[in-house]
Parts: C-alpha cells; sequence; structure tokens
C-alpha cells in the first residue's frame, strides 16, 4: 500500500521488565538472574521486591524497587516510554532475542495480553469492581504477561492505590488481580503462547535444538531439582544446576566469566 511505512523494529528500549521476587530469594535466585540475563537489559528491567537491599543495589547497579515505598514512579515512567510490560517471576530466564522477535509479530496499535496459563482452566471470581458481586467473571490466570500500554489503558484499575483495591475486592493475588484487569475489564483476551515455560511442566522434554527459541525458561524447586532444560555447554550439572549460566553462554559466549570453547 503507498503511504504504508515499514514497522520500525522492535528495541529492548520499547519493553519494560517487570520481575517478582521477595527478600528471601535475593541471594539464592536474583543474583543469578543479575549475573545472566538482566545484565543484557539493566536499563529497561526492574525487581519488585518487599526488602530493602542496598548492598546489592550498590554493587550490581540494577532497578531494584522495594514496593513499600516507590512503585508510582516506576509506573509513571514506563507509561511514558514502553509499549510492552512484561512480568516473570525470579526463577525465569528471559530469553530477550526470542521476546524481540515474538513481540515484533504485534503491531503497535494492538492491544495484546499475551501468556502462558498456570491452569488448565479459568479462574472464576465474583464481579466487585463494575458490579456487587452478584455476577460472576472468568478469566485467564498467566504468570507471564505482556500488554501494551499499560499505563494508560489498565489505569483507573491498575494505577498504584487502585489496583490494591481492585485486588481487594476480587479477593485474589496479585498475578491475578493483573489477568482480572486485562481479561474481564479491559477486555483484551488472553492469547496462550507455548513459548513460555515454568516448572510446573516438564522442562527436560522441550527438544535441546529449541531451547534458544523459547521467550522464558524455568527451573524445578527444591523438590524436584532436576526439573530443568536439557542443554549442554560449558557448564556440568553441578556447576550450573539451573542451566541459566549455560544457556546464557550459547546465547552470548563473549561474556567474560564464560567458558572459552576452542572454535577452528
Ligand atoms: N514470592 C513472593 N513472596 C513470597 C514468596 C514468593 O513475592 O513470599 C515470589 C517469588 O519470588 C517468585 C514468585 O513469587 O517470583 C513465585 O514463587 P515460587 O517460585 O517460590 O513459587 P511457585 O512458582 O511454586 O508458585
Ligand atoms: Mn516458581
Amino acid at each position: 500500500v503507498s503511504g504504508s511505512r515499514p514497522r520500525d523494529l522492535l528495541e529492548l528500549k520499547d519493553i519494560f521488565i517487570a520481575v517478582k521476587t521477595t527478600r528471601k530469594y535475593h541471594k539464592s535466585r536474583l543474583e543469578l538472574l543479575i549475573q545472566t540475563w538482566v545484565s543484557r537489559a539493566k536499563e529497561q528491567t526492574y525487581i519488585f521486591t518487599d526488602g530493602e537491599d542496598k548492598e546489592l543495589r550498590m554493587r550490581t547497579g540494577v532497578n531494584i524497587i522495594n514496593t513499600n515505598c516507590s512503585a508510582a514512579h516506576t509506573r509513571r515512567l514506563c507509561a511514558a516510554r514502553c509499549l510492552w510490560f512484561c512480568h516473570v517471576d525470579d526463577d525465569n530466564y528471559v530469553i530477550l532475542p526470542s521476546l524481540l522477535q515474538l513481540l515484533s509479530t504485534y503491531h503497535h496499535s494492538q492491544d495484546v495480553y499475551l501468556g502462558r496459563p498456570s491452569l488448565d482452566h479459568p479462574i472464576e471470581a465474583a464481579e466487585r469492581v463494575k458490579s456487587d458481586g452478584s455476577v460472576s467473571v472468568k478469566f485467564w490466570w498467566s504468570r507471564f504477561l505482556y500488554q501494551q500500554r499499560p499505563g494508560t489503558e489498565m489505569s483507573p484499575w491498575a494505577s498504584l492505590g487502585n489496583f490494591i483495591s481492585t485486588a481487594e475486592k476480587i479477593r485474589l493475588p496479585d498475578d491475578c488481580t493483573i489477568g482480572y484487569i486485562i481479561e474481564a475489564l479491559l477486555e483484551v483476551m488472553l492469547t496462550h503462547t507455548h513459548l513460555f515455560h515454568s516448572h510446573l511442566e516438564s522442562l527436560q522434554k522441550l527438544p535441546t535444538d529449541t531451547v534458544l527459541e523459547q521467550v522464558t525458561l524455568s527451573f524445578g524447586g527444591f523438590e524436584n531439582r532436576r526439573n530443568v532444560v536439557s542443554i549442554v555447554g560449558g557448564f556440568s550439572l553441578s556447576e550450573d544446576p539451573t542451566r541459566f549460566k549455560t544457556v546464557h553462554c550459547l546465547l552470548y559466549p563473549d561474556t567474560h566469566w564464560c567458558p572459552k570453547l576452542q572454535h577452528h
């Protein structure tokens, strides 16, 4: 069509990534993320936690938001700048090139809610925001979600303070509340994608040659330490029990701590 411009390539700066964590996981989980994928997206990644950790902030220079105080600022910052809002847990590896590629397939003007549901059925809750609670609504709950222009679109229900009262009204935890706001209030339906992975599935079943094409990876909890992606690289299973370092070095072999592989 004459007059139409080629679509601008999506860049990392168009994306806001929120990592949800908690004080007790700063050492065991967060440090690994900061050492790996977060180091490649430092400016657009914000760690949301519940406990102050000045030492970690000073040493690594990452954005850490203690949700007790300064979340309002961040949300404003994102609303102004970002096309996409991404939410991940502290046991996820985000494969940034795959994320960019996936999000590039959607047009800027579309409202999109992308995720992988954690349950095989939608959640049902009494509608207490738009009505008095006598009717119920159904919506999908997904751990990983990506939505366009959240600051502007979600604002009546999701701005600071309102978000908490919305959550209290429907009596569900925060990540469920986001699903409720997007699907039930904004009426943007979840697009299911299989590129997001959590430890609720059997991660070793992912074919090795497709691991780097996924968007998020995870690892099993303490009860199931062997639930990790099967990938071979410079680290043994005991050196890299989550496989995140191995994945990182395959993606970014120039990283200073990656084992130097012999090439010809
Ligand atoms: N989490 C949290 N507060 C807590 C416990 C967990 O914010 O008291 C976060 C945790 O950091 C992670 C997410 O919630 O980002 C899910 O926690 P976890 O992986 O331990 O549980 P599961 O995935 O089994 O639900
Ligand atoms: Mn988890």
